[in-house]
């Protein structure tokens, strides 16, 4: 921004007055800059999703190229999302020789609109063989292009879709953006039977994702091969202080730790990510960041930035950061709660209640919208956010269980039983809460309490999705998400329109509505659920109500091949047969692969580490044993101890052993390999990984060859 902050304000304000959305190509730049004309043509396909018109190209690549240049660019590259989860870069110099023994600057339009990265080495899930292994990044001009700087260097980084030969995708923004078109199309029609439409020319959803991580000192982490190939601990045994105090929760910020916000914050600031609060979160060494919320698209664009600027920073402070969703057994995980909503392009949010929410059956047609959605697609939502990871996470008394329900709240469950019943007449207030002190202020009060159990709360204007994986791109859980609720709201409009006739009066579209609303609260409201989604008799009710129980990924993969999902993302234009079947199938590998790098590292450690490490203990003891008795002293105590540890390192030995040989067996295939994965390898990798943990708290301390997790978790 070009605002300069006043006086008054202190050095931090004017900073972030100065840096937010510095290095970011913004509609505010472009309107500086550009002629009246394209800046138009721009903004219609930025805001409205309008075609871009292609005459508009270069000369918003010449624009673009001297607003970098003066910024210090050297380079430009197409930046993507492909489907290994992680974003991807190639650079290209802005500089070519002029001919005279100078340099001039060159960016075309064609060089803006269309990359060709060789792609035979990203994943494609079969969609092509590398022998016709071309591929295109096509530019996004809805997600604003943006600097990197890096030591003497910055980078123009241009957000892009990523497209095979053959048209089909290959990124995680293609799917996003043809999700949100579909959602966008049935919403227009609720909005004109509810003729709420006037003005509005799109339906956008919303996404705020709060982004939970840890952070470690970088030289323990190096000292454990666990945690630099596979970002978790395959090994450690638990502390006596972990989480049980509950003292780290948004406790006082160590000051590195809060050093290290404030530069990822300012980095982001220069992005234009919003990012807004941070905290420490529940387990030792474990934090927060979430920014505002934003459309899904840029919201997702951002969070992989996001993401990128938490593990670029860390070094710089001498931390590692943990993005894996449960770098600690013993210790909450971490997740990335997915705020989501919808909106109009003029700002309306669709799930606000407002405050008779009863009245507001525009309101109320949106929310059952979702909870049918939920409902009939709870399997495909928990498939979204499957993976090795989030297995470790999901159900484990910590974050949301693998079963997928919706938490209301009070008011909105009484509406909707009022609605099932007939006509609601009331909306349950929530008061204010007397604090019985005359200083301090009442509070109003929500009218129901938060559900930190459930997966999938209705949290008052929006709905989080907390099931999501730390690590994960929110590309494909909201992906999901739209999909499933654009198919509601079509069969919901349809069924609307069917009921209330052409040109419906005002009363006969509230009878209508009430009507078609009934029917789906009756069908779907075994997926609401109000009470402890932690506990064990919700697993039970849930059985009896016959939701799907989905435990792990291995479970959950082949929900993603049925032929009722297969359909639905076709129908909707997400994603083709080929283009879902090419996903399934590299998520698969995925989990197949990082098993078998979790098991192998486990073995190398078991080996080369735990192994010497105990038989140095053991040689100590034995060592002492010996002399000891041959002095014609009883070593009863030691004696014992020795007898005790031997027989602990021959079952190690055992397990280790029994851990190689079943990570050795061949399958016939990728899906048969992890359902193998599930029944034997991770079965014998909790084995060994409980023997190790015993071990741990036997032998001598300056024996140990592995930071312990007391000293991971605590920040010096
Ligand atoms: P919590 O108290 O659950 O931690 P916050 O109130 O801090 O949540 O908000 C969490 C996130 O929800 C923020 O990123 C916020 O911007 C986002 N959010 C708020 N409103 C919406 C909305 N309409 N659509 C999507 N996300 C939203
Ligand atoms: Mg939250």
């Amino acid at each position: 921004m070009t605002t300069t902050a006043p006086a008054s304000t202190t050095d931090a304000h004017a900073a972030v007055d100065r840096i937010f959305g510095a290095d970011v190509f913004t509609q505010r730049v472009m309107q500086q800059r550009l002629p009246k004309e394209i800046y138009r043509s721009l903004v219609n396909t930025i805001r409205m999703g309008d075609p871009l018109d292609p005459a508009v190209a270069d000369v918003v690549a010449a624009t673009m190229k001297d607003w970098a240049v003066e910024n210090g660019a050297t380079h430009f590259t197409h930046w993507f999302q492909p489907l290994t989860g992680s974003t991807a870069e190639k650079h290209d110099s802005l500089i070519a020789p002029d001919g005279a023994g100078g340099v001039m600057y060159n960016f075309s339009g064609a060089e803006l609109v269309q990359g060709e990265p060789d792609a035979s080495s990203f994943p494609s899930g079969g969609i092509r063989a590398t022998f016709e292994a071309r591929g295109y990044t096509a530019w996004d001009p809805t997600s604003p292009a943006f600097l990197v700087r890096g030591q003497k260097n910055v980078t123009l980084c241009i957000p892009t879709a990523f497209v095979s030969w053959t048209g089909e995708a290959l990124d995680t923004k293609i799917p996003l953006l043809r999700s949100m078109e579909a959602l966008s199309h049935q919403a227009l029609r609720i909005l004109q039977l509810f003729q709420t439409d006037a003005g509005v020319r799109r339906v956008t959803t919303t996404v705020g994702p709060e982004q939970e991580y840890f952070l470690v000192d970088r030289e323990l982490y190096f000292r454990r091969p666990d945690l630099v190939t596979c970002e978790r601990t395959l090994f450690g045994a638990r502390p006596p202080k972990g989480q049980q105090l509950e003292d780290h929760y948004f406790g006082t910020i160590p000051p590195r730790v809060l050093a290290f916000m404030s530069d990822v914050e300012r980095e982001l600031w220069r992005f234009g990510v919003p990012v807004k609060t941070r905290h420490n979160e529940v387990a030792p060494g474990q934090y927060e960041i979430a920014p505002v919320f934003e459309s899904s698209h840029i919201a997702s664009d951002h969070q992989m930035l996001l993401m990128e600027t938490l593990r670029r920073v860390a070094p710089q402070h001498g931390l590692k950061v943990l993005l894996h969703e449960k770098p600690f057994a013993g210790i909450n995980g971490s997740g990335k709660h997915n705020n989501w909503s919808m909106s109009t392009d003029t700002g309306v949010n669709l799930l606000d209640p407002q405050d008779a929410a009863h009245t507001n059956l525009q309101f109320l047609v949106f929310l059952c919208a979702v909870v049918r959605a939920v409902d009939l697609h709870a399997d495909l939502l928990r498939a979204s956010i499957a993976s090795a990871g989030n297995d470790h996470r999901l159900g484990a008394n910590e974050a949301p269980p693998a079963i997928i329900s919706v938490f209301l709240g009070d008011m909105l469950q009484d509406i909707l039983d009022q609605v099932e019943k007939g006509l609601p007449k009331r909306t349950l207030g929530g008061g204010v809460i007397d604090l019985g002190a005359r200083t301090l202020p009442q509070l109003p009060r929500h009218s129901s309490d938060r559900n930190r159990t459930s997966p999938f709360a209705f949290t008052g204007n929006k709905f989080e999705f907390r099931a999501v994986g730390s690590s994960a791109s929110i590309a494909w859980p909201n992906t999901v998400l739209n999909l499933i609720v654009a198919e509601s709201l079509d069969v919901i409009a349809t069924d609307l329109q069917k009921a209330a006739g052409k040109n419906p009066t005002p009363a006969k579209l509230q009878s209508a509505t009430l009507a078609v609303l009934k029917k789906v609260i009756h069908q779907h409201k075994r997926v609401v659920f109000a009470g402890d989604n932690y506990s064990a008799e919700w697993h039970e009710e849930a059985a009896r109500r016959g939701l799907p129980i989905l435990d792990d990924s291995v479970d959950s993969f082949p929900v993603l091949q049925s032929k009722k999902n297969l359909d639905l993302f076709k129908k909707y234009g997400v994603l083709s047969k080929a283009e879902l079947s090419s996903r399934t199938h590299i998520v698969l590998e995925k989990f197949v692969k990082q098993l078998a790098i979790e098991a192998e590292t486990m073995i190398s450690i078991g080996r080369t580490m735990v192994l010497p490490a105990a038989l140095r203990h053991q040689t100590i003891l034995a060592g002492t044993v010996a002399a000891t008795t041959a002095t014609g002293v009883k070593a009863a105590g030691v004696t014992k101890t020795l007898r005790g540890f031997s027989a602990l390192l021959d079952r190690f030995q055992e397990a280790l052993e029994k851990l190689e040989k079943v990570t050795a067996a061949e399958h016939e295939s990728t899906m048969r390999h992890a359902i193998y994965i599930k029944k034997s390898v991770r079965p014998a990798m909790n084995e060994l990984r409980v023997l190790v943990d015993q071990l741990e708290t036997h032998v001598a301390a300056d024996l140990w060859p592995l930071p312990t997790y007391g000293e991971l978790t605590t920040l010096k």
